[in-house]
């Protein structure tokens, strides 16, 4: 099926991806079928750390993964097993006589024992270093455990790709050189450099050469230590029909779902389940595969049954194109209004205010933890980690509705947001990380179920100096933002809602970036280009009369000379510089309308 195949390539830009949903089940289950699952699970996650080492290892060496990469399959081929067993006795005489003990923990200071580990382990090797595992919980769930850990480390690799992409963008280095980065990135060849690259350039394809294979390894392993590999040590398990069916119940009961898992060596178990409404309702095909999921507070375990809703997205998608309205939606993010619209709209305001109700609360219960337990850390606290899924639980609950209201107030095709920034200076360090950490991830998948769901697509645009730039006449001072709330344009007197402001300064990014975004480093470059370019549309003195209700009365003198961005920059002796025959004409009326230039 293809799309099966698409999805195993972990590609979803295809139409013809499956878009799964999970529904957890409430379910009635003994304490003696809960010990033998509880019992699967510490295998599964076992199990799930040799996989990640084994995969890691093969993704260094060819930069894949591979969820069919059995180590078994290629010990069995290339080596016959009388072969194998003396070879192995002789491999494991040479760790004998180096000391080294494979089993016990490594010494102190030292770091484990990795070349013997790979000396043996290694496939082709001598021996199947998942046959522990496949003895413990079974061959077919070894498999599942290698699908899923894949799965989690693909999803990990391809947001590391997207870091790349950004350290590119926001570096110095000129364009043939991005581009042949960004072609290495996207080959996925960072490790090996024997691995030919080529980058289709004007002059056609050209082979990467190696100085750029070095600092794309270089690039990716900063990256990639920006971040912690993912653990798979609280994973649940997503079992498939392998081991796992879903039934109707056989007879009349409270239970109208049956979830029978076959553990190997220890019998079936069969889990009674309740539906919910939510389940009731969901259309689609449901999937044979089923998660057991494990509370970190409790410890209980949960059941999930995944759904394929891929058709219900195809005719939601459908409905909702005919109805759309809006081909371009730009929204500004923040944590006084969370999102302010080009339109004018503002949704989600009082956001702060709570946040920072939460974070009083926060730094007292710190302060207290702290003093009574000294040298524990805070999230020891089961009072604590409450708190924060309660603070999970708000973020996620407004930035849905917020997005909801906005995309039902304007039926939008496609929306244009800042790259996201969730510090705040009036929260304290601990809730400005915990605040960004969960924001972004609760923005990104409600902007991928959109574009799954509705198929409203979206785009990031770079934030700097949005929130004091004029969205009419372009000019950029700190000054121009009077209040949180107030945006007057020094310049040419635009008064407006900050943060609506904000937002029509990222519509305007999108169509036309700034010139010298990405080229020289990152914030620097975007206001040099801001400035050159009000510069070249409004050159010599400001003649302007003030706009807008505001302003009007009075002339103010160039703001320009006393602003720290303009200083250095030759406002006089530009070629249009003569006092008032800027007026007549020489201007490009970019940004401003004729109506606002009348009044
Ligand atoms: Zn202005």
């Amino acid at each position: 099926m293809a799309g099966r195949a698409a999805k195993r390539r972990g590609d979803d830009t295809a139409t013809d991806v499956a878009i799964l949903r999970c529904d957890p089940l409430p379910h009635r289950m003994n304490r003696g079928k809960e010990l033998r699952l509880l019992d699967l699970l510490v295998g599964w996650r076992s199990c799930a750390a040799t996989v990640a080492r084994l995969q890691w290892r093969l993704f260094h060496d060819t930069g894949r993964f591979d969820d069919t990469a059995d180590p078994a399959k290629s010990h069995r081929k290339d080596h016959a097993r009388e072969h194998a067993v003396p070879r192995l006795a002789v491999l494991e005489a040479i760790v004998a006589h180096h000391g080294v003990e494979r089993k016990s923990p490594p010494e102190e200071g030292k770091a484990e024992p990795k070349r013997i580990f790979r000396m043996l382990h290694t496939p082709p090797g001598l021996v199947d270093p998942l046959a522990g595992h496949k003895a413990a919980i079974g061959a077919a769930p070894v498999a599942m455990v290698r699908r899923q850990v894949v799965g989690m480390l693909r999803s990990f690799v391809s947001n590391r790709q997207n870091d790349f992409v950004d350290a590119v963008h926001g570096s110095t280095l000129d364009e043939p050189a991005r581009h042949m980065l960004l072609a290495v990135n996207k080959a996925m060849a960072w490790h090996n450099l024997n691995r030919p690259v080529y980058a289709k350039r004007p002059e056609g394809r050209v082979l990467v050469p190696r100085e750029i294979r070095l600092l794309a390894r270089a690039i990716w392993r900063h990256v990639l230590s920006l971040h912690r590999k993912p653990s798979t040590k609280r994973i649940g398990m997503s079992v498939d029909k392998r081991i796992a069916t879903l039934s109707p119940a056989k007879a009349a009961s409270a239970f109208p779902l049956w979830l029978r898992i076959a553990i190997p060596h220890r019998g079936a178990i069969e889990i009674p389940l309740r539906e919910t409404l939510h389940f009731q309702r969901r259309e689609g095909q449901r999937c044979s595969t089923f998660n057991v999921s494990q509370d970190r507070e409790t410890g209980t375990l949960a059941f999930g049954i995944v759904t394929d809703i891929r058709d219900a997205c195809d005719k939601a998608k459908a409905k909702y194109a005919e109805k759309a309205r809006t081909d371009l939606l730009a929204l500004d993010f923040g944590l006084s209004t969370l999102f302010a619209s080009d339109r004018g709209d503002l949704f989600g305001r009082g956001f702060i205010r709570k946040l920072k109700s939460i974070d009083a609360t926060l730094i007292g219960m710190a302060r207290h933890f702290q003093r009574s337990n000294p040298g524990r850390k805070l999230r020891e606290s089961r009072r604590y980690r409450a708190l924060v899924a309660r603070l999970r639980g708000y973020i996620e609950t407004e930035v849905n509705s917020a997005l909801n209201r906005a995309v039902a107030a304007r039926l939008p095709r496609h929306l244009v947001l800042e790259r996201l920034d969730f510090r705040s200076p009036e929260l304290s360090a601990r809730m400005n990380r915990l605040v960004q950490n969960c924001g972004r991830a609760v923005v990104a998948a409600k902007l991928k179920s959109l574009e799954q769901e509705l198929g409203i697509t979206s785009t990031e645009v770079r934030a700097a100096y949005t929130s004091m730039t004029c969205s009419a006449c372009g000019y950029v001072d700190k000054r121009n933002r009077r209040s949180q709330s107030q945006f007057h344009c020094l310049w040419c007197g635009l008064t407006i809602h900050a943060d609506v402001n904000a937002a029509r300064n990222a519509r305007g990014r999108r169509s036309s970036p700034v010139e010298g975004a990405g080229t020289a480093n990152g914030r620097r470059g975007i206001l040099d280009g801001l400035v050159r370019r009000h510069v070249e549309r409004w050159p010599g003195e400001r003649v302007l009369r003030p706009l807008g209700r505001h302003g009007s009365a009075r002339r103010p003198a160039d703001p320009r000379p006393a602003n720290p961005y303009f200083r250095g920059r030759d406002l006089a002796r530009s070629p249009a510089w003569s006092g008032r025959t800027a007026e007549n004409g020489t201007r490009q009326g970019r940004g401003l309308s004729s109506s606002t230039l009348k009044s």
